[in-house]
């Protein structure tokens, strides 16, 4: 009996597709970068991206201080350095973390080429083929992305407008133990999460804390937006609560510029050593102008003030959106009220679907994200991720309406010819190329 003859893969479009290595076989385009080439059109108002609005930055004095820093310390800064990140960058660190209670030291802090690396260099660190990481659902996309490139097999907890639901999170250990699973972390983004821009509350924080304890869980907390709250002061970050159990990402992309990548782990002692080894072996050292500029910032100018000025530019791009929303809205549909950060989460009424619709959205000249890009495992086609971080409040506004007209045109298909109807299949393999809208 002769064995049956392995499938031929067609080689013509890409001839190494055998060569690659199978932990790039579930790399696939995101549906937001797919989205940024048309969702960046300037008659496009874009509630699809993440950018955070830099505008606000004193630019003029910035390239005053950066050249000064060029002639006048050049030559440590455009040289090598450690790979831990440079000793005055790691101690400005720890003082940006004080302000979220985290008492940290800065020989525990790896510096990362934007907290995106730091996301890579841990999951290389704990991870091997097939291990679970737990994630809240939905959870960030880059974030997702960096699992699956290590062949993670991601776990969704589910989460309601306070965060993670404990009990939830205690079941999914159980499960996963009797089933023989390794989890190796909890990703958990707790302040003004992306993409649902909710907070965890304190209770919530302590359960978790004491869940993860009790099971021996590791937690990976993604911190960049948490000094970027719109109404009360910063909540205690779970670093603060727990300082032996929890690895803690931090980033300046939200608070200065993501432009630098500068970004940091801050690690219980082991961990930060294998961390470093790691940090060499993918580059050497994070980018060492970059931290000299951000230290110059820091030292120079009046840093928090700036998250000041951010917070206020931010609080009226939100409140733009949360009375766009009110205003636009078809009835059934549901949305958080972020206290912080960038982003709302809209939930559809029944019968409409956010990635069948994008094209026909982005026609109608407003873009958004795709609920089913903060899913590892399919869901969210009855949501969407709404940015109030880039275009100016009039626009968000726009933004909406434009929003609410595409959601009526959409419920009437649905009402019209049923179910499906407004989501034809075929468009849910891909968001398909970008329509003509000029
Ligand atoms: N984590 C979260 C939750 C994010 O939203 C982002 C950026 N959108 C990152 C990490 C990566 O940020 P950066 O690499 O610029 O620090």
């Amino acid at each position: 009996m002769s064995l049956p003859e392995p499938a031929r893969r067609d080689t013509r479009l890409d001839p190494y597709i055998d060569a690659y290595a199978e932990r790039t076989h579930g790399l696939t385009v995101s549906a937001v970068r797919a989205l940024f080439a048309v969702a960046n059109r300037p008659e496009v108002v874009s509630l699809a991206g993440g950018m955070p609005n830099i505008a606000d930055l004193p630019r003029e004095a910035l390239a005053a201080a950066f050249d000064r820093l060029i002639t006048e310390r050049g030559t440590q800064a455009m040289q090598y350095g450690s790979g831990q990140g440079e000793p005055f960058m790691r101690d400005k660190i720890v003082e940006v973390m004080a302000e979220e209670q985290i008492q940290a030291h800065a020989d525990d802090i790896v510096v990362t080429c934007g907290s995106q690396q730091a996301l890579d260099l841990v999951t290389r660190v704990f991870c091997d083929p097939g291990d679970v990481v737990l994630a809240e659902a939905p959870s960030y996309v880059g974030a997702l992305g960096t699992f699956r490139a290590y062949q993670c097999e991601i776990v969704h907890v589910a989460m309601d407008e306070h965060g993670i639901e404990p009990e939830a999170l205690r079941n999914a250990l159980v499960t996963l133990k009797a089933a023989g699973k390794r989890v190796k972390f909890l990703y958990t983004i707790p302040n003004f999460q992306n993409p649902t821009g909710v907070t965890q509350t304190l209770e919530r924080r302590h359960a978790i804390i004491a869940i993860a304890k009790e099971h021996g869980l590791l937690i990976v907390e993604d911190n960049p937006y948490g000094l970027l709250t719109l109404e009360a002061e910063p909540m205690p970050a779970l670093r603060s609560m727990d300082a032996d159990n929890v690895v803690y990402l931090g980033s300046f992309s939200k608070i200065f510029a993501p432009g630098f990548r500068v970004g940091w782990v801050l690690a219980p002692h082991a961990v930060r050593e294998k961390l470093v080894l790691t940090q060499e072996a993918a580059t050497l050292c994070p980018p060492v102008f970059s931290q000299y500029a951000i230290a110059t910032y820091l030292d120079q100018f009046d840093w928090r003030a700036q998250i000041d000025v951010f917070r206020d530019m931010y609080r009226e791009r939100r409140d733009a959106m949360l009375a766009g929303l009110s205003d636009h809205m078809l009835e059934g549909t549901t949305w958080t009220r972020p206290k912080g950060g960038f982003f709302v989460w809209v939930n559809l009424p029944e019968g409409l679907d956010s990635q069948a619709m994008l094209p026909r959205a982005v026609t109608a000249r407003v873009a958004f994200t795709p609920g089913t890009a903060f899913y590892a495992d399919g869901l969210g086609s009855r949501n969407m991720r709404l940015s109030f971080c880039f275009p100016p409040p009039d626009r968000i506004y726009e933004g909406t309406r434009r929003l609410g007209e595409v959601l009526k045109q959409e419920l009437e298909m649905y009402r019209t010819f049923g179910l499906g109807a407004a989501s034809p299949r075929h468009l849910d393999q891909s968001i398909g190329p970008a329509p003509d809208i000029s």
